[in-house]
């Protein structure tokens, strides 16, 4: 079927309703944002539901039993019922509200990793994780010793799975792997690699800090023990994320943090914790965030979850189907099949930071840089990419603009080393 043909979903219509895409670059140039990977943008149905809580339905939570006090709780405890639904959690007790996908990681290393494990215990994670699905493991190394293994990436941007064979054995403890690439856009097959894991008794973790956003997700049907993911990364604000966690693990794991609202007494000489959800939600919480949260839940799902991921394979498809018109040109990953909307590319002879800069003159906004997986980069042999992640308001012919930008990019810088320019094609 051509590209161009009609596209799932309404991408000029939905458009309309994200004020901040009418915005001109420097007050001249149309915005084309391509950035979606690190934070995307709220649709007016998310900015109405921050501006009611604050002007009409705004006070501290589960606290007081003044009216204001009930409708804030009310609304907020709704929205834990709209984000349980949302991933087919089974009760709403079983989502935590976090500031995000690194605080729900944090949060479950930090909690089931020091009470569970041992020097003699592995945590097998993969060569692809974001910072934030590293780090708190190598803290936890730190802490108690325990080993980390990493699932290889192969050199087209997928998860060896015949590692498995050798990496889960019955020191394997815990799993926690990414979804959906940051960098490749690789979907990796969780299901399977959590049947795998389950058979020698580990737990898994799913980060999918990109994946909710953009499809279906159904914690029951993945049978994930914990998964995370990030409310501004999926229409919502920034400021509040997810943890899923099955009901019986988080009630045998001990609170993170301390404070008021996850406790149920305490005394001068100790304390017992609330039950599940506030255990894990101490202090106050992040109150309108996961109300507005809960109105981008309700957008994606009038759009439908299905459309958007078809419609991202449309744009990642005429995407690729571009960058191979211009010579010197790397992608990272593997086919758009096998992929989201996520496409990371190098450029041979060029500077990326200068190719970024020289979008970014034109109303093109990508990324540049590591993107927070500086081992995976290592591992592909690249110190930087460029990377352009798409959404559901994203077009087809913003990816011809952007063909435009680098086109004109390119034929103005000046390759480095003096190495032949990539040849640009004709762009129409
Ligand atoms: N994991 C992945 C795969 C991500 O892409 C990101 C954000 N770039 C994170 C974790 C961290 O999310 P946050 O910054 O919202 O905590």
């Amino acid at each position: 079927m051509p590209l161009d043909d009609i596209l799932p979903l309404d991408a000029h219509a939905l458009r309309a309703d994200f004020p901040i895409l009418q915005t001109r670059v420097r007050d001249e140039t149309p915005l084309v944002y391509f950035d979606n990977a690190a934070t995307t943008q709220r649709p007016r149905a998310v900015i109405d539901a921050i501006t009611a809580a604050y002007e009409r339905q705004y006070s501290n939570v589960h606290r007081g039993i003044h009216w204001l006090s009930e409708l804030s709780t009310g609304l907020f405890e709704d929205a834990r019922t709209a984000v349980q639904r949302f991933i087919r959690a089974e009760r709403s007790c079983e989502i935590i509200f976090t500031p995000g996908t690194t605080a729900s990681i944090n949060l479950v290393a930090r909690s089931w990793g020091d009470a569970n494990l041992r020097a003699s215990d592995e945590v097998l994670l993969t060569e692809m994780e974001h910072h934030s699905n590293l780090v708190p493991w190598h803290q936890l190394a730190q802490r108690t010793g325990c080993r980390l293994r990493f699932l290889p990436v192969t050199p087209n941007g997928l998860l060896d799975l015949t590692a498995l064979d050798e990496l889960l054995t019955e020191r394997t403890r815990f799993v926690s792997v990414v979804a959906v690439s940051n960098v490749l856009g690789t979907i990796n097959p969780i299901k399977t690699i959590i049947a795998r894991a389950h058979q020698v008794g580990a737990l898994v973790l799913v980060d999918a800090a990109q994946s909710v956003p953009h499809d279906a997700t159904d914690v029951r049907d993945l049978d994930a023990d914990f998964l995370a993911f990030s409310g501004h990364k999926m229409l919502g604000p920034s400021g509040v994320g997810v943890l899923y966690g099955r009901e019986k693990l988080l009630d045998a794991m001990p609170p993170f943090l301390g404070g008021g609202s996850m406790i149920d007494r305490v005394t001068l000489d100790g304390f017992t914790s609330a039950d599940l959800p506030e255990k894990f939600e101490a202090g106050t919480p992040p109150i309108v965030p996961a109300i507005a949260m809960a109105a981008a839940v309700h957008y994606l799902e009038a759009v439908g979850l299905a459309a958007v991921s078809a419609h991202e394979r449309r744009l990642t498809e005429k995407m690729h189907a571009v960058l191979s018109r211009f010579d010197g040109v790397r992608i990272l990953g593997p086919d758009p099949g096998l992929k989201g909307g996520i496409v990371s590319f190098v450029i041979d002879g060029f500077n990326a930071q200068d190719v970024a800069m020289m979008l970014d003159e034109q109303g093109v906004a990508v990324r540049l840089g590591h993107h927070c997986a500086m081992p995976l980069h290592a591992k592909l042999g690249v110190s930087a990419s460029l990377r352009a992640s798409f959404y559901l308001y994203n077009t087809l012919d913003e990816i011809d603009r952007f063909a435009e930008a680098l086109q004109s990019a390119l034929r103005m810088l000046k390759p480095k080393g003096g190495k032949r320019p990539a040849s640009v094609p004709a762009v129409g």
